[in-house]
């Protein structure tokens, strides 16, 4: 079923070709929107183009979210292409180095770490306010993590990280609000996307979700990238015309459950 408050709406998606931000991209279409995919995987990029439709409702931008040309050429292209900017979906991450002992610290990491997860995202929330702010209305969406609100051990980096996504969210609701822009972000839990496969050296989905539910101590992880996408859906969309600031778990309440995991 299509939902109205997509219908017409022109979404760009960091990190748009894999993952999260893949099948967002998909349900984005899905439901009438008109998405451009910005990210540094080309390939993939082209084929999620090809694979959705070739009309005008979905293309692709190289985009290194760390690069403000990129960025900024990426929301460029959205107006160009489309007319508008409605939804900025800030997504691209990485994980980094996944020992979290302090002494296993690797500044060049954390920087790396630090320049795709935050400045990336950061100006992807400066370049979409550039073109949302005249035209009074907009939805900005980050991807954090339950990193941000969980008491387990997670790498420095990427839990500093995603901890100052859901900061920059705050900060952004409160400064943009009065231009009609929403800033909202999104924490899951594992997905079994490319990016939780290769960190766990698995070959496959069902390997990766076999390995995250043992550690988690948890029958079977049911988590898809799906569930993280209809979120975005929800919060891209009208139907949370009136929801701004928030940090919107979704972890099926396992975090609430057992707060001290990952
Ligand atoms: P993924 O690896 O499948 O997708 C991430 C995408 O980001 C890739 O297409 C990659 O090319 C892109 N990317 C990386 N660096 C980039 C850069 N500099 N510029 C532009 N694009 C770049 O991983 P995913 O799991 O879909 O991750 C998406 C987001 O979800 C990330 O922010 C991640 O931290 C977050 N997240 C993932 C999980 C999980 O378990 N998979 C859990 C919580 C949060």
């Amino acid at each position: 079923m299509v939902k109205r408050g997509l219908l017409g709406k022109v979404a760009v998606i960091t990190g748009g070709a894999s993952g999260i931000g893949k099948t967002t991209a998909r349900l984005f279409a899905r439901h009438g929107a008109k998405v451009i995919i910005a990210d540094i995987q080309d390939e993939l990029g082209h084929n999620l183009c090809n694979e959705i439709g070739s009309d005008e409702s979905i293309s692709f931008v190289h985009c290194d979210v760390t690069r403000e040309l990129d960025v900024q050429n990426a929301v460029d292209t959205a107006v160009a292409e489309h007319g508008k900017l409605d939804i900025m979906f800030n997504n691209a991450g990485i994980l980094g180095n996944m020992d979290p002992r302090i002494m296993a610290l690797d500044l060049d990491d954390f920087h790396k770490v630090f320049d795709v997860n935050v400045f990336g995202a950061l100006l992807g929330a400066k370049h979409a306010a550039r073109v949302m702010i005249p035209a009074k209305k907009g939805s900005i969406l980050f991807t954090s993590s339950t990193a941000s609100v969980s008491s387990g051990l997670a790498p420095h980096a990427y839990k500093a990280s995603k901890h100052a996504v859901v900061g920059l969210t705050q900060n952004l609701c409160v400064e943009l609000g009065q231009y009609g822009i929403r800033v909202n972000c999104i924490s899951p839990f594992a997905v079994p996307t490319p990016l939780m496969i290769n960190h766990l050296g698995m070959k496959d989905e069902q390997k990766a979700k076999e390995v995250v539910s043992e550690s988690a101590n948890l029958k079977e992880v049911t988590l898809g990238a799906e569930d993280v996408a209809e979120a975005a859906v929800y919060l891209g969309s009208d139907e949370s015309k009136y929801v701004s600031g928030l940090n919107l778990v979704v972890d099926g309440g396992y975090t609430t459950t057992n707060p001290t995991f990952g």
